[in-house]
């Protein structure tokens, strides 16, 4: 799978370090790992702003879409649009629909067809995967 932006595992590294990414933040975003729950920075934030992919920038979720799901990772009912790839996931014996950036293929975490709210949709995301922008827009 190609993505419009592509770097190698040395030069992401790099650039995570960069920008003070999250220790996991390498494992989980190109090697598709999970951050344990409860644990992620933006788990329990619910300022105004969007959220953004930690290895691109690309926009992924406004805030007023996140939720409180009780899990224990960020969840979001509803992507902006384009901006995130599904993919399907039969890893670890369940069939799961992996959710990736559009733009570089950063794994963000998994969408759920049991959301709350009328899109119906739970995108349980990894923090570690985000990078968020206070303030509207
Ligand atoms: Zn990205």
């Amino acid at each position: 799978m190609t993505y419009k932006i592509e770097k190698t595992e040395d030069e992401w590294k790099a650039l995570l370090a960069s920008k003070g990414a999250e220790p996991g933040a390498f494992q989980i975003t190109r090697h598709a790992a999970t951050e344990r729950p409860f644990t992620g920075k933006y788990e329990a934030v619910w300022d105004d702003g969007s959220y953004h992919c930690i290895c691109c920038g690309a926009k992924l979720f406004d805030s007023d879409t996140k939720f409180d799901a009780g899990c224990g990772w960020p969840s979001f009912d509803k992507a902006v649009p384009g901006a995130i790839k599904d993919i399907r996931d039969t890893s670890h014996g369940m069939v799961r629909t992996e959710t990736v950036c559009a733009e570089c293929g950063a794994h963000l975490g998994h969408v759920f067809e049991d959301g709350p709210t009328d899109t119906g949709l739970r995108y349980c995301m990894n923090s570690a995967s985000l990078d968020f922008h206070a303030g509207k827009k």
